[in-house]
């Protein structure tokens, strides 16, 4: 899987004139599905397509070699690619980078152009914490770790044997002190879960935290849970431990990590309007928000997941605007027009470490235009005290 350092380098890749970068994007069918075939085909005729492009630009040196290598893995890839894939090429700087994605591209893709194409690649990696899985009754905890549609059990945890198993006590004459010593047993056991998790927690072993357990059981392991863990928890389902398959495990995961990243929309847009709307850490339409960007005060960039406007950039510093100047206002010097800004702003956006979120179907959020910012701090200086 692609890492952080990759995907910095990517966005810093500047073509020039004479260079085709190229962007493929490839979603195959998920399993159930018998199409896998016809995702591939579709795939090579949308390189197909490129090609005739890419001719009818005078792209064709450039970008041929490589759309025609494109097409020839995708027509490998028929029938047995569970995972998503995404290229980008350009063979006159003979770069070549291939990866595996989760499958959740919205559709199969190609882009030739200047640069990368890389709003889909941050929109999936954006959204995909490291999520850790437990199974919890009595006597076990199992553990596994979900990351990029990747599920892995772990190590685990089993409690003592209890100790009238063991045959210290016997039935009816100390079967209360019996019955109270396996529970003491149970909570060690959770507290010994609980532990567990909070060192994995501090060694950086996972972002979020999902539990599976009985929902009797539940209101007593809660309380274990250390409050910096718990922080990290979101969500719990009825579950037991024996009773999932990994496949299963890692559906009730996707399912979690969904409804978490929904309400982390969700807020980050009232947080947004809220901060903007009383002109603290919060900007809201295009101009505010490129002006933001370049000072360095952006924290989290929102933007509807179709938002789309044009722009100008500089071809001299990089300067973006929103009017349609034929003169940079920062170095003088003349500007070309983007079709989209959006693809720019996800560039500057991966090469600050900023986080990016799609927004979808919100009318309030199109109100304010569809691209909104949330604030580190002001370089203005206003509200010094909320920064
Ligand atoms: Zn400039």
């Amino acid at each position: 899987m692609i890492n952080r350092e990759e995907i910095r380098d990517l966005a810093e890749f500047e073509g020039g004139d004479a260079d085709c970068a190229i962007s493929f994007y490839f979603q195959p069918s998920r399993p159930s599905n018998k199409a896998h075939r016809e995702q591939a085909i579709l795939a090579k005729d949308l390189v197909q397509q490129a090609l005739r492009e890419a001719e009818k630009n005078g792209r064709n040196g450039c970008a041929r070699a490589d759309l025609q290598r494109i097409f020839e893995i995708a027509g490998e890839w028929e029938g047995h690619r569970s995972q998503a894939k995404v290229v980008f090429a350009c063979g006159n700087r003979n770069i070549w980078r291939e990866f595996d994605l989760p499958p959740q591209l919205v559709k199969t893709q190609v882009f030739v152009n200047r640069r990368f194409r890389l709003k889909e690649l941050a929109e999936i990696l954006g959204v995909q914490p490291r999520l850790r899985l437990v199974l919890l009754d009595r006597h076990r905890a199992r553990f596994f770790d979900l990351h990029l549609d990747e599920i892995r059990e772990r190590e685990a945890l089993f409690r003592p044997l209890p100790r009238r198993d063991r045959g210290d006590g016997f039935e009816g004459v100390d079967a209360g002190h019996a019955e109270r010593s396996v529970n003491d047993e149970v909570l060690h056991h959770f507290k010994n879960v609980a532990d567990s998790l909070k060192q994995g927690l501090e060694r950086g072993g996972f972002d979020g935290l999902a539990i599976g357990c009985q929902n009797s059981q539940w209101h007593h392991f809660e309380p274990y849970l250390h409050p910096y863990v718990k922080s990290k928890l979101l969500g719990h389902f009825a579950a037991e431990v024996g009773g999932l398959t990994e496949e299963q495990v890692r559906q009730q995961g996707d399912r979690i990590l969904k409804d978490a990243l929904a309400q982390h929309r969700h807020e980050q847009v009232a947080e947004v309007l809220d901060q903007a709307r009383s002109n603290r850490r919060g900007v809201t339409g295009l101009r505010r928000v490129l002006r933001s960007l370049e000072m360095g005060e952006v924290q989290t960039l929102l933007m509807a997941d179709n938002y789309t406007a044009h722009a100008v950039e500089c071809a001299n510093c990089r300067h973006l605007d929103a009017h349609m100047v034929r003169f940079c206002s920062v170095c003088g010097s003349s500007t070309r027009e983007l079709e989209d800004v959006c693809d720019a702003i996800v560039r500057a956006a991966i090469r600050r470490d900023v986080e990016l979120v799609y927004v979808r179907e919100d009318p309030e959020f199109d109100h304010v235009g569809g691209i909104a910012a949330l604030l580190r701090f002001r370089a203005d200086g206003k509200n010094r005290k909320v920064a």
